[in-house]
């Protein structure tokens, strides 16, 4: 069983997360994609910040009913700064033995991982999956740069520039996923400005930024 643990600020989920889930969910055969929402990102600042609550339901309810996606609240019962070391441990210890985890991130998060907290320790524990957005493409090779610049020389590349593996850290995937032009950032905006939110993001989470007066 392969699981997927995508974590995200989700303020607010949107359409662009959840195709990018099912294309990596598809592309890799995984059974299951956890959802995390972190409570306090470390990396980024906390304006226009919804509740953890409103953001971890917004994710409960846009995915109901969505075969193999699930919602997980790990971080938001943790207290302080949500640390993906941390989750990843979590996961470890609850999850079925023998269960495969992979930790989907973006490009952008990916190449400043090695400033995450224990950076190192992620690459003993965990598979990594590096999405790469259409454009970004020179990205594949620069994983294969930072992965033997900054985190350990003898990763190798194998199936093309697919994969990279190593003799004790787990390996590191690339998906290249399609073109999605949403983002948070753009959700917030245009609720600022009246603007209709349409098929940007589900129905659901629509609802609960009118409910709650969110990103005004
Ligand atoms: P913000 O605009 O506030 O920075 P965001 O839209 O990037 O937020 P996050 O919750 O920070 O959303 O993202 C979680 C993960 O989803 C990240 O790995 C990010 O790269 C990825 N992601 C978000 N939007 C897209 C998209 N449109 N296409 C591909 N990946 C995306």
């Amino acid at each position: 069983m392969i699981e997927g643990l995508f974590g995200g600020t989700f303020n607010p989920l949107h359409r662009g997360h959840l195709d990018v889930i099912a294309h990596v969910r598809e592309s890799f055969c995984l059974t299951r994609v956890h959802l995390i929402p972190s409570a306090i990102p470390p990396h980024k600042s906390s304006t226009d910040l919804a509740p953890a609550t409103d953001r971890l339901d917004m994710v409960k309810r846009s995915i109901a009913g969505i075969e193999g996606l699930v919602a997980s609240d790990v971080e938001l019962n943790r207290k302080g700064p949500s640390y993906t070391v941390d989750t990843i441990n979590h996961f470890r210890k609850n999850r079925p033995p023998g269960t495969d985890l992979r930790l989907i991130v973006g490009s952008d998060a990916f190449f400043e991982i090695d400033t995450w907290k224990r950076s190192r320790e992620i690459f003993r524990l965990i598979s990594i999956i590096v999405m790469i957005r259409p454009g970004q493409e020179k990205r594949s090779q620069s994983v294969a740069c930072f992965l033997r610049d900054v985190i350990s020389e003898d990763y190798k590349q194998t199936k093309g520039q697919e994969r990279f593996t190593h003799p004790v850290l787990k390996p590191v995937y690339v998906c290249k996923v399609p073109e999605i032009h949403i983002s948070s950032t753009l959700i917030r905006q245009r609720v600022k400005e009246h603007l209709p939110l349409a098929s940007l993001v589900p129905s659901p989470v629509e609802d609960i930024i009118k409910k709650k007066g969110l990103y005004l």
